[in-house]
């Protein structure tokens, strides 16, 4: 993946934004427009077939290179994390299995929902819940969690006696986690 970004950005070249060549129209200004997800910066590049190349930042934090056709006719809406939360099972029409953010949502529902679970006792068995709002939708607990920054992250509560819900949930690593209920065992 790596080594492709690099050859393609060998094969362009740059011009900033507000030099809109008058003998190519097709290269016209458009940083700052916003495409779904996508907000154009302002360099543009063709390669050496004459494609045009836009660098984007998505709102997830990644900057990606997207051929401006693409953009244009609305195929391409994201860096390709919208693909992955909308359809977490599907990219490209195969099964690749869930999103790391997905199984964490099931994995935070379930053992506070299901009592056949071995964990359910540290959870749902206590008291701790899953707010409605995160519960219901998936889409709803990703629009307020974000994307982890890291898959290896989990979810963890602020305050361990309270429930799954905004502002008591961040994404940390497993040992802050436990450090942190460590910590509340002894206070
Ligand atoms: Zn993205």
């Amino acid at each position: 993946m790596e080594h492709h970004r690099r050859n393609v950005v060998s094969q362009l070249w740059y011009r900033p934004a507000n030099d809109v060549g008058s003998s190519v129209s097709a290269r016209v200004n458009r940083s700052g427009q916003r495409f779904g997800r996508l907000l154009i910066l302002g360099r543009s590049a063709s390669d050496r077939t004459g494609k045009q190349w836009w660098l984007c930042k998505c709102d997830c934090g990644s900057e990606k290179w997207i051929s401006a056709n693409n953009m244009s006719q609305g195929r391409i809406r994201s860096c390709g994390c919208l693909k992955r939360e909308v359809s977490p099972n599907l990219v490209h029409g195969h099964s690749i299995g869930p999103s790391t953010e997905y199984m964490t949502w099931a994995t935070m529902v379930a053992r506070c929902s299901n009592p056949g679970r071995r964990d359910y006792k540290y959870y749902g068995g206590r008291g701790i819940s899953v707010c409605d709002r995160w519960r219901q939708s998936f889409p709803n607990f990703l629009a307020d969690m974000g994307l982890k920054p890291n898959p290896l992250l989990s979810i963890d509560r602020i305050n361990n006696d309270g429930n799954y819900e905004p502002g008591n949930c961040r994404w940390t690593t497993r040992s802050q986690q436990s450090s942190n209920q460590r910590k509340r065992g002894t206070a």
